[in-house]
């Protein structure tokens, strides 16, 4: 039963996560006269997780409050290859997702309301329920992730946070693919970072249609930690996720939709924090001049390349180690980064392009396009 009541809002945002907060925020940096709220279920710390991206020493500046780590060397691994990058523009960094929500909603300084409660029913273009309350909104902007397809192509994950016995060899790299793994059932990957000399992040990541057991990822991370030689004094925490890597977008038409639900998740890597950062700035400045049309994230390009390196993925898995390591031998730490961004030009395209085995490339590029058609 909702209650007939109506609340009339000039924005909400559904969702308070990466994208939803974001444009919060910078919508409370305008000191606007828009009444906008926030619908939120969880509180930040309900909402502990690793976010890494590339930025430059500027953006990094301006994120230092929820920094966990920061490197400037990355590398790629497998039993043939150890591929060491260094950058002179990017830093990869790690953030705690709590910290940066918690951050964001403290800078709305009484600006913008949040209700610590989710939206279940959202009916037409500017009607929902939360609560029991009926709501009207001249423009709602909806994050709520998208569905994943039961079957569809995922990026799934485990992630433990481990206080180790022994001081870490090395803590100026981040790990981030070491596929000295079980490829038995689909790609799979060790993701490590080294937050200080006691202090590791280390994740099992698989690219596959299929979830597995709990059990499975931790015995990979085990067994990974002990090839190592590192043992564990405590786990400290544990994360788990599902990052759809397919077209979230064709299963909605909701055109409402912001962050990882619009397609701002990069398809071949699953990052999108980036993305999320510009078009939130973007529809932000956008709102300032009376514009509340949200920007798109990736180009038809990017998410063509994207497909098509994904198909290859899941065609060649027993390559697939093989295409990322040659990804990152053919650009430099600044390039690798750019092209993880999806801001690569031409040049880094051509290069990454040009280092792959040519036959499945062409192979995939030659079904995507008769797909399209
Ligand atoms: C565990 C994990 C780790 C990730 N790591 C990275 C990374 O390292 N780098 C990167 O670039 N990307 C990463 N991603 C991808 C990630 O999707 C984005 O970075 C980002 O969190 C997406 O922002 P968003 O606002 O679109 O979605 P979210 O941040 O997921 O926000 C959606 C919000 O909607 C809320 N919600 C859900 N249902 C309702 C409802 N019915 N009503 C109201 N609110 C609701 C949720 O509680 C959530 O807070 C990760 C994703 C996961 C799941």
């Amino acid at each position: 039963m909702s209650n007939k009541n109506v609340i009339n809002l000039d924005v909400a945002i559904i969702g308070g996560g990466n994208a939803g907060m974001t444009l919060a925020k910078n919508l409370a940096a305008q000191r606007n006269n828009l009444v906008t709220t926030v619908f939120e279920p969880k509180t930040p710390q309900q909402r502990n997780y690793c976010w890494s991206l590339w930025a430059t020493p500027e953006q990094q500046a301006g994120l230092k409050h929820c920094e966990r780590g920061s490197w400037h060397k990355w590398r790629l691994v497998s039993d043939e290859e150890d591929v060491l990058l260094t950058s002179k523009k990017f830093n990869y960094l790690c953030l705690s997702s709590t910290d940066y929500l918690q951050h964001s909603e403290d800078s709305l300084e009484g600006c913008i309301d949040i209700k610590r409660s989710s939206v279940d029913n959202l009916t037409g273009q500017h009607n929902f329920i939360s609560q029991g309350q009926d709501y009207r909104a001249e423009h709602i902007f909806d994050s709520r992730p998208p569905l994943e397809a039961a079957y569809g192509l995922k990026q799934h994950f485990l992630g433990w946070e481990i206080r180790t016995k022994q001081p870490l060899p090395d803590t100026t790299v981040a790990t981030l693919m070491d596929f000295r793994v079980d490829q038995s059932r689909g790609l799979h990957f060790i993701y490590a970072l080294p937050f200080s000399n006691h202090n590791l992040f280390v994740e099992s990541t698989m690219i596959s249609r299929q979830l597995e057991d709990k059990d499975w990822y931790r015995q990979a991370i085990s067994e990974w930690l002990c090839n190592q030689g590192i043992e564990v004094e405590e786990l400290i925490r544990e994360e788990i996720g599902v990052i759809p890597m397919e077209d979230v977008t064709k299963a909605s038409s909701n055109e409402s939709k912001i962050g990882a639900a619009s397609g701002a998740v990069r398809l071949s890597s699953g990052y999108a924090f980036s993305a999320i950062q510009i078009q939130m700035a973007t529809l932000a400045k956008g709102i300032s001049k009376g514009n509340f049309v949200i920007p798109q994230t990736t180009s038809g390009f990017l998410n063509t390349m994207d497909n098509i390196f994904n198909s290859v993925l899941l065609s060649e898995s027993r390559i697939a180690p093989r295409i990322f390591l040659h990804t990152a031998k053919a650009l430099n730490g600044d390039q690798f980064a750019h092209f993880m961004l999806g801001s690569a030009g031409f040049f880094e395209w051509f290069k990454v392009v040009f280092s792959m085995p040519k036959v499945p490339f062409i192979k995939q590029a030659w079904r995507q396009v008769f797909k399209h058609d």
